[in-house]
């Protein structure tokens, strides 16, 4: 398969297994402008892993930049709220950090 097919397949895939939402903001996207986050980040030490990949508006991942998950969802405990709920097919590691860092977020304001 060529290279940018694959790339195109993966983003397909990824966007269908995110319910066609921004996994951080919740809203709706079309494939088009959808653009595909790394939840832990390439320049961290991320990989291309499909457990690694989610979609994401332009907005969001532009927000969350180079930060590591747990570091974004304690910053934004609304993006881990939709995290869990839209990004089905991740890492179940990503979701219990996610899920931890609202718990305490929440438990922080409280
Ligand atoms: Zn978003």
């Amino acid at each position: 398969m060529l290279a940018h097919q694959h790339k195109r397949n993966v983003k397909r895939t990824t966007f269908r297994d995110c319910a066609r939402r921004c996994v951080y903001c919740g809203t709706s996207l079309g494939l088009d402008i959808a653009t595909l986050d790394h939840v832990y980040p390439l320049s961290r030490g991320g990989t291309h892993d499909p457990g690694n990949l989610v979609a994401a508006c332009q907005g969001c991942n532009q927000l969350k930049g180079s930060l590591l998950p747990n570091e974004f969802f304690a910053r934004y405990p609304w993006a881990g709220a939709n995290f869990m709920r839209y990004a089905r097919a991740v890492h179940r590691t990503f979701k219990r950090g996610a899920r931890r860092a609202v718990s305490l977020a929440c438990a922080q304001a409280a």
